[in-house]
């Protein structure tokens, strides 16, 4: 997958909801970010759309190691690291860091049994401050791509200027995913077109497998919101539908072949209501899958997706590792 289509279909993180037009005819624009607790839970939060100067031309320019390169970048999933707050003394810990979140991604179904379908690049940013704006709040700090936490008044919500972001990524040979590492041990992270994350923390490879579930598999989210009732028509994804059980077995749609299945998330499959923002009117496969909250598994729908997706970019077969 190159970068232009990439661009196309990340955007489950990040959507713009709306405009507000003020009195002298400018518009500011406000768009949803996926914030993630410490507890594993999940949601939306709105924040103003950030002001994102690109950096300079001559001062795009980094080092780009191999974290793993298995094959050609046309034939595999080519996750892209870049990182933020690390200063020149740093690109040691840097590399530690993402060796560390590439492990616990790999850790995980589907990535574990298809690790030899990834090359893994870490671009090497420097900044001229070590650590990260707002860590704590109201520290200022200097960096390479602005990336700070506080983002939108949400203390674990860490932003980073995308346009930077994605500037050092295509350094690296092909970009599939970006995911954006802030020097810091403090938990947090967000979703989007690039996927930020803790670089020191070792529960933050959470937040990037729940934005693989997206960019990968094409995913929806399985969380919910109290009362709020599904209006929408029915969705896309292959993890959430407005059919109930029978329905879908009915008109042989959605998971209908796996209801009654064993999931590795726990339980079996049904159509567990509440799912896409939505407590009522819409549906998810399992009970609790890393789709919904942090910690567990992806559901069989959700693995099967992601399995499907990898093994059509790498051509490489789960066995030949
Ligand atoms: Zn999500």
């Amino acid at each position: 997958m190159v970068l232009s289509r990439l661009l196309g279909v990340v955007t489950v993180g990040v959507l713009i909801v709306g405009g507000v037009a003020t009195g002298t005819g400018t518009a500011a624009e406000y768009e949803q970010r996926e914030v993630f607790s410490p507890d594993g839970s999940i949601g939306r939060v709105v924040v103003p759309v950030q002001e994102e100067a690109p950096a300079p031309r001559a001062g795009v320019r980094a080092d780009v190691v191999a974290i793993q390169q298995t094959g050609p970048s046309s034939e595999r999933f080519d996750l892209v690291f870049v990182g933020d707050g690390y200063t020149a003394g740093e690109l040691g810990l840097y590399r530690q860091h993402a060796i560390d979140r590439w492990n616990e991604i790999a850790e995980i179904e589907p990535f574990k049994s298809h690790r030899q379908s990834f090359n893994v690049w870490a671009v090497e940013v420097v900044s001229p401050e070590s650590g990260v704006s707002n860590d704590p709040r109201g520290t200022h700090r200097n960096t390479a791509l602005n990336m700070t936490f506080w983002c939108g008044g949400t203390q674990r919500l860490l932003c980073v200027n995308e346009t930077k972001a994605l500037q050092y990524a295509r350094l690296a040979p092909e970009v599939d995913q970006v995911i954006a590492l802030a020097n810091t041990t403090t938990y947090g992270g967000a979703g989007g077109t690039v996927a930020t994350s803790s670089g020191g923390n070792a529960s933050a490879g959470q937040i990037v497998l729940h934005e693989l579930g997206h960019s990968v598999g094409g995913l929806a989210d399985e969380y919910d919101y109290p009362d709020d009732q599904y209006t929408g028509s029915e969705p896309s994804e292959p993890n959430a539908s407005v059919y109930t059980g029978d329905q879908m077995r009915q008109h042989h749609t959605k998971w209908y072949q796996y209801l009654g299945k064993q999931s590795p998330d726990g339980g079996v499959v049904g159509t567990y209501e509440g799912a896409v923002y939505a407590k009522h009117g819409v549906y998810r496969p399992t009970q609790n899958s890393l789709m919904r909250s942090l910690g567990h598994p992806f559901n069989l729908i959700g693995l099967d997706a992601m399995t499907t997706a990898i093994e059509r970019k790498s051509r490489v077969a789960s066995s030949n590792r």
